[in-house]
């Protein structure tokens, strides 16, 4: 499909919206709308202190409008920007949308965190019914969805009372894996591809953590969550874990800590002596990942366990003594069917851990969607496993607190962590909530300084390969120096 703009060039919002819209369509930018063929013309104009924003799209051979007009005078640069991007977003999904068969579950947004933005509405003065109402009636969101968003917003707000000025949380990445799952998209190597750098990595974490600790105390700053992840952490040995944990323990004060979490991701990986090092450190959360609890979609996937591996390691987290336990769960794996998805989600309400996370797997544009039909096909099957996984753990007694979505992706579904009463991760939500300073440490790190007044928001990222990590030396204290501690 081509596109044209006149009047502005906010290409990236009139993009994202019609991929959003359809995914399937090859988008390139035009001088003039076309003689033939789809397309779609968005234009702006400005008069007497108003914008008017028209979007004009052809598909099939039917030709649609959508007008929208807003006042912009005494808006700064940035919140004009906003206004504009919204209304480039919104006449094209308004011109669009009676052209598909379904609307999307998410109506006109597309952005990762809808949550934030229900909580921001909620936090400007708007009650939740009227929040609810606004997602439905301005962004089109579905009352489901609005619901999902409503939910998160509300932990969110509960959680963010908890953090004090002083507090950070830390994030720590081991990017090795046993093996590469096929649908991966995480920087993450397997153990036969790098296990060469695993100690040289260990050592360029640990001199990571000694500095950015000193950073911290300098800053005056506590550490009041721990989150390490990957790549599957637990590809450590017990003997490179227990390292990792004392180093962690001896360089920050953890006296603070209201959450330590590992994940433990494969059952593969998984023993006894491991999760024995992890409860003495004082972790109190592990993730164990299932994906899938049927071996058939596991071994398509390219995950060398079974079912029974994840049974086997669940029962020895228990026995640990790990209280709370994560379970993840992706539909639409290549192989999985509505049917088997549901029973995956029983099996694991059967288990009873207190977190389940239930994503979705991202249909990127590009060769995923070549076969317009079959992408088709999986939308749906997506969507029917995504309503009764909700269905199903609603009745169970859990309760969505986070979620996310991912870019450009197609369907635009969301990622939803699900919680038994009061066992919300609190790192979760101060993460994809954007709450508090969050620093990264490790290879592919995205440090975050969260200016709790203005919402301001810098980053510092890391290196994004072991390799290059374990080059990196001074350079990511002296960024994360930036971050903690600007010069005046
Ligand atoms: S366990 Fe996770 S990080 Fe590792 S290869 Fe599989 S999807 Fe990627």
């Amino acid at each position: 499909m081509i596109y044209i703009l006149q009047g502005h060039e906010l290409k990236h919002a009139a993009e994202e919206m019609l991929f959003h819209l359809l995914p399937t369509q090859t988008l390139s930018r035009g001088p003039s709308v076309p003689e033939d063929g789809d397309y779609c013309l968005s234009s702006l104009i400005e008069r007497d202190g108003a914008v008017t924003v028209r979007a004009e799209t052809r598909l099939d051979g039917v030709t649609r409008y959508s007008v929208q007009q807003a006042p912009v005078d005494g808006l700064d640069a940035l919140s004009r920007k906003r206004a504009d991007t919204e209304l480039v977003k919104l006449t094209i999904y308004e011109s669009v949308v009676p052209a598909l068969r379904q609307a999307p579950v998410w109506g006109a947004l597309t952005g990762v965190r809808p949550a934030k933005l229900a909580r921001g509405l909620i936090e400007r003065g708007m009650s939740r019914g009227e929040t609810a109402q606004h997602l439905r009636g301005h962004f089109f969101v579905s009352p489901a969805r609005a619901a999902l968003a409503i939910r998160a917003a509300t932990t969110a707000i509960e959680l963010d009372r908890r953090i004090g000025p002083q507090d950070v949380s830390l994030y720590v990445g081991i990017p090795f894996c046993p093996s590469r799952c096929y649908y991966c998209s995480f920087v993450s190597s397997t153990t036969a591809q790098s296990g060469h750098l695993i100690e040289p990595y260990l050592d360029a974490l640990c001199q990571e953590i000694e500095e950015t600790a000193a950073l911290l105390r300098e800053a005056g700053k506590r550490v009041q969550s721990v989150y390490i992840g990957g790549g599957t952490p637990t590809t450590l040995s017990e003997t490179q874990l227990a390292r990792l944990l004392d180093v962690l323990s001896r360089a920050f004060d953890f006296s603070a800590l209201c959450e330590y979490t590992v994940e433990a991701g494969r059952p593969d990986t998984i023993t006894r002596g491991k999760l024995r090092t992890l409860r003495t450190a004082g972790v109190g959360r592990v993730s164990i990942n299932p994906q899938s609890m049927d071996d058939q979609v596991l071994a398509q996937i390219g995950r060398k366990h079974s079912a029974d591996d994840v049974l086997r390691a669940f029962a020895q987290a228990r026995e640990a003594g790990f209280g709370i336990v994560n379970m993840d769960v992706i539909a639409g794996l290549s192989g999985d069917s509505a049917d088997s998805f549901a029973r995956t989600v029983e099996r694991l309400i059967e288990l009873s851990p207190e977190n389940i996370t239930v994503h979705t797997l991202a249909i990127k544009r590009g060769a995923d969607l070549t076969d317009k039909a079959a992408a088709s096909a999986q939308r749906q099957t997506v969507s029917a496993m995504l309503d009764s996984a909700n269905n199903a753990l609603q009745m169970a007694g859990y309760g969505p607190y986070y979620l996310y979505r991912q870019k450009f992706t197609a369907g635009g579904f969301e990622n939803v962590g699900w919680c038994k009463a009061d066992t919300a991760c609190f790192y979760n939500v101060a993460m994809m909530e954007e709450l508090q300073t969050i620093l990264s440490l490790g290879a592919g790190g995205v440090s975050k300084r969260v200016d709790r007044g203005t919402g301001w928001i810098e980053r510092f990222n890391n290196p994004k390969y072991p390799l290059e990590y374990i080059r990196a030396g001074d350079r990511l204290t002296a960024g994360k120096r930036k971050l903690l501690l600007p010069a005046p």
